[in-house]
């Protein structure tokens, strides 16, 4: 059956930003353009993209990630694209 949940909105929270910490600080992207150096530094599906400029799309542990399914996110890479 085709997934219908809707995306829903991720709340800019202490609790989630733990969570995300799990994923986006040990991803490739993450640690490739040094994303911590930049701001937002963590939970981009919330705040949006990095500050960073011209980043290559290497590989996103977002699909991985307790957020990213329980908003039914879509795609990943929030970092570079949202
Ligand atoms: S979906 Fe990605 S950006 Fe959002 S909290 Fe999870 S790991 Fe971080
Ligand atoms: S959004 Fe995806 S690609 Fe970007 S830092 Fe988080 S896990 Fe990595």
């Amino acid at each position: 059956m085709f997934d219908s949940g809707k995306t829903t909105p991720v709340e800019d929270t202490d609790e989630n930003r733990a969570i995300c910490r799990k994923y986006c600080t040990i991803c490739p992207n993450y640690k490739y353009h040094q994303l911590g150096k930049c701001q937002p530094a963590e939970l981009f599906c919330a705040l949006g993209k990095s500050s960073r400029p011209n980043m290559k799309q290497i590989n996103c542990f977002c699909t991985g990630c307790e957020i990213y399914l329980k908003h039914h996110l879509r795609m990943g890479y929030f970092c570079v694209r949202k």
